[in-house]
């Protein structure tokens, strides 16, 4: 490129991929199986809005991708600008590879269907630190890091981040990287705890493959809860709640390392082979670990979700069926939705029932995963292994039981014709259910209210009471205001899952004087889930909510994903209005 020669700074990956099957290490530099990237930074201003990618193969191919702005498509390759991260200091890049982005980072065969070996050299400029999704991470000289993975994954996993990063280790195979600001916070919270969730999905699944499990913690401005790139899972800041509280985001990301990463969806269809086996899975490690009420009261909230996104697009809809057809064009995170998650969980749980023993389908789980591991399958594929593996079932034809056919589960739109039984939950749900009824009376019951100590409640049962307490709000005159300040716990909660729901009870009761705490929690983090529902409650409420919706987007748009700021300008301002 003719701007080549000006250019001071540059970034300079080289990457080769190893073709489909090979079982040898990537040869180096040798072209054809290998390209070489340049990144350039054209202009330190323009850091964030410009890279140019150039590929030398047979011939040299030059591609570009350009930020245009925020009316621009939503950004393959995620730049941030200084105010979008946590020490406001540098600029940060990372890419996000599934389902389909990758294809903008670098050639490839971009379905999960073909896995492949990959390595690359990342040149950074001063001050900055490289970290991919990578078996190997090596330090060559000041600016360059040189990354292997030794194991087949598909394209959809590759991923890289950039910036002012720092790492520290919390176990004998992990250690957690974060923006220097967030480091000790980083430590604190995981250190000695990753390796108990690896040993105990080791237990379940068998061996973990990946060689490390590291943690990486993204810029606040990060949309999502988790991103499951193998030997380094991509997290949001705000699982960094102070008290170990959210480690189940964790225990999702590391169920990955066996179903999804391991043994994946061979197409975007059957995503539900990636996210309801890790559901069951996430579910095991944590009943082993928290036991089964705990579990069933977080496997609640999921089937709550369910209900939700069912209610909102309607059973029949297409898009509720495990096996989703995903016509050509169609990008297949427009169809990303619960039921993937939760009915797949729900089908998962089903055949566990039908097998009747919890050790003999842990069992069947290891069969599985060492059966498939490395490639990607279909439901079929998986769905005929059960039967060979439980011969008994085959000859009794559970798989066309009239209205739990296999092929009913994977075809047919709606609610799950099979729920497992939750109710291990009911001791945890019970006084959460009764002491939110206490709270919703004319007349408070102070001594009735007193006598039950919500202290030793962990995250979803409390999760669950304050769920209670906003589908019964807004709760009589004053109620509210007393709820808080008998538990300064929620109201001033640093843990994320508790900061949202207190702030859709103080939206819904404009319950004025802790708004404020609303305008925080938006400043401080912008992961989606809990960005949205706060919009909604404000538009949704008083006239001061709403302008606290206007003010907080106008001063906060810039620290978000593009993405983000899309949805929350539907919801502040929809065009047409
Ligand atoms: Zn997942």
């Amino acid at each position: 490129h003719p701007g080549c020669s000006a250019v001071s700074d540059t970034i300079m990956a080289h990457c080769g991929l190893d073709p489909p099957g090979s079982s040898d290490p990537p040869a180096s530099a040798s072209p054809p199986s290998s390209w070489d990237y340049r990144c350039i930074q054209l202009h330190p201003a323009n850091f964030l809005n410009l890279l140019f990618v150039e590929i030398r193969s047979h011939c040299v191919v030059q591609a570009g991708l350009k930020r245009l702005g925020s009316n621009s498509p939503p950004t393959l390759v995620c730049w941030l600008a200084p105010e979008q991260t946590a020490g406001k200091k540098k600029p940060f890049v990372y890419t996000q590879g599934q389902a389909v982005l990758n294809r903008a980072f670098f050639p490839c065969f971009d379905t999960p269907a073909v896995k492949y070996k990959y390595s690359a050299l990342i040149e950074v400029p001063d001050g900055f630190t490289a970290v991919m999704s990578a078996s190997t991470w090596e330090k060559r000289g000041p600016n360059k890091f040189f990354f292997q993975m030794c194991q087949p994954i598909p394209s959809y996993l590759i991923a890289l981040a950039i910036g002012d990063l720092v790492s520290a280790e919390v176990g004998p195979r992990s250690r957690v990287w974060a923006e220097p600001c967030l480091i000790d916070a980083a430590k604190e919270e995981y250190n000695g705890v990753i390796e108990e969730f690896l040993a105990t999905g080791e237990k379940l699944f068998g061996p973990y493959v990946w060689g490390r499990y590291d943690l990486l913690f993204m810029p606040p401005s990060f949309p999502f809860g988790g991103m499951e790139n193998p030997c380094l899972t991509f997290v949001t800041p705000c699982l960094l709640a102070g008290d170990r509280s959210l480690a189940d985001v964790i225990i999702h990301e590391i169920s990955h390392s066996w179903f999804g990463n391991l043994v994946t969806n061979a197409n975007w269809g059957e995503f539900w082979l990636n996210e309801g086996f890790t559901m069951y899975a996430q579910r095991r490690i944590s009943t082993v670990l928290f036991g089964a009420a705990y579990t069933c009261l977080e496997a609640a909230t999921g089937r709550a979700l369910l209900r939700q996104h069912m209610d909102i697009t309607g059973e029949e809809n297409p898009l509720n069926k495990l096996r989703v057809k995903i016509e050509p064009g169609v990008d297949p995170d427009d169809t990303y939705n619960e039921t993937p998650y939760e009915k797949g969980f729900c089908f998962v749980s089903y055949l566990a029932h039908l097998v009747g023993d919890q050790d003999q389908f842990d069992n069947f789980l290891k069969a599985y995963v060492h059966e498939f591991k490395f490639q990607s399958i279909l439901a079929d594929d998986f769905l005929d292994f059960y039967l060979e593996y439980f011969p008994e079932l085959k000859k009794k034809r559970v798989d066309i039981i009239p209205g739990f056919e296999f092929d009913r589960w994977l075809n047919t739109p709606g609610w799950p014709p099979y729920l497992p039984d939750l109710s291990p939950g009911d001791s945890l749900m019970k006084p959460a259910e009764e002491l939110a009824q206490l709270w919703a009376a004319e007349e408070l019951d102070v001594k009735a209210i007193e006598a039950v100590a919500i202290s030793p409640w962990k995250t979803y049962q409390l999760v669950y009471f304050l769920d209670k307490i906003l589908q019964k709000s807004p709760l009589p005159p004053g109620n509210v205001k007393t709820l808080g300040e008998t538990y300064p716990s929620i109201s001033n909660a640093r843990n994320a899952e508790l900061r949202l729901r207190w702030g859709q009870i103080v939206l819904k009761n404009d319950h004025q004087e802790d708004f404020w705490k609303v305008k925080e929690f938006l400043h401080n983090q912008g992961k989606q889930k809990y960005t949205l529902p706060l919009y909604h409650a404000m538009m949704g409420g008083s006239e001061v909510a709403q302008t606290l919706a206007k003010e907080t987007f106008a001063s906060t748009a810039s620290q978000l994903h593009s993405n983000v700021v899309n949805y929350v300008q539907q919801i502040v301002a929809p065009k047409g209005s």
